[in-house]
């Protein structure tokens, strides 16, 4: 089990490591965009990036593309407001609609990945075969233009349609890192910020598990591994049970790396693969939670 951090910026890599992290597992580059007001040039998306990957060395770094959307407003963007933004032109579909954002980004990724192989690229809201097709295809014209190889890539697992399907994207993927805030909302229909909802948007309900199951299953068939970096991850009962699936990565948030590895110490595979099995048979989050803590 690899434990990661999930930091926006470079400056917080060497914290990170400090505090034991194993890599990058989520880098959430629209705070690039989000705390300023104008779009970060090509230029100056490429130094951040290529100054997070050399501060890790050769750890993995996993950038995940601009996520804009839902909960993340930009307001110079001049986006058209939505009535549903959650279920709107959110993280890739927001790309495919503004090249002029994506192509710059993944140009300055793919200049930092061919000097860093420790850089991995991902995508969020992948709803279809389609959505990472056709981001995959964008992804590749860029690699030509600029002579990089293969960079490992990955898909995040945060609808569930997309866990749904996991079979058909295994083999065109290198792996897979679960989106536990976003695919909690999507499988339980609970808008991850309301207040009144926020005690029954858990991730530990059986029915996420379970498609975190099957994305694991999907995986493991086309020898590709899964990683975690919602929240679920940071959690102790979390952690446990995503291990317990099958789970090989879990990043979390910098103050969280030691409690998850103090957590897992001690345990074996075999009792957290059959706490993951009992797991899926509860009837919701709070019996799982229940039976984990024993
Ligand atoms: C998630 O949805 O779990 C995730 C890691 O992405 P974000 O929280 O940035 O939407
Ligand atoms: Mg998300």
């Amino acid at each position: 089990m690899e434990v990661a951090a999930n930091i926006n910026r470079a400056s917080a890599a060497a914290e990170a490591l400090e505090a034991g992290a194993e890599g990058v597992g989520l880098m959430r580059t629209e705070f690039l965009f989000l705390e300023r007001d104008s779009v970060p040039s090509e230029a100056d998306q490429e130094q951040e990036y290529r100054a997070m990957a050399a501060a890790l060395g050769d750890r993995p770094l996993i950038i995940r593309t601009l996520d804009i959307g839902g909960d993340k407003e930009v307001p110079y963007l001049g986006l058209a407001r939505e009535d549903n933004s959650f279920l709107g032109i959110r993280g890739v579909r927001l790309c495919f609609e503004r090249p002029d954002l994506f192509v710059p980004q993944l140009r300055a990724i793919v200049r930092v990945a061919k000097d860093h192989p420790n850089v991995h690229v991902m995508f969020p809201m992948i709803a279809t075969l389609e959505d990472f097709r056709r981001a995959r295809a964008m992804l590749d014209e860029v690699r030509t233009e600029l002579g990089a190889p293969h960079i490992p890539l990955g898909v995040m697992i945060e609808v569930p349609s997309a866990a749904l399907i996991a079979e058909q994207l295994a083999p065109e993927v290198d792996f897979f890192s679960v989106g536990t805030n976003d695919l909690t909302q999507y499988t339980l229909a609970m808008d991850r910020m309301h207040p009144q909802l926020a005690r029954q948007t858990d991730a530990m309900h059986p029915a996420v598990l379970r498609l975190i199951g099957l994305t694991v299953d999907a995986a493991q068939r086309h020898g590709k591994w899964v990683g975690v970096c919602g929240g679920a991850a940071g959690d102790d009962v979390g952690a446990l049970v995503l291990t317990g699936l099958g789970v090989k990565e879990l990043s979390v948030s910098t103050p969280q790396v030691a409690g998850v590895k103090a957590a897992l110490r001690g345990r074996s595979s075999a009792e957290l693969r059959d706490l993951a099995a009992r797991a899926l048979t509860q009837p919701d989050a709070a019996a799982v939670r229940a039976l984990v803590r024993g």
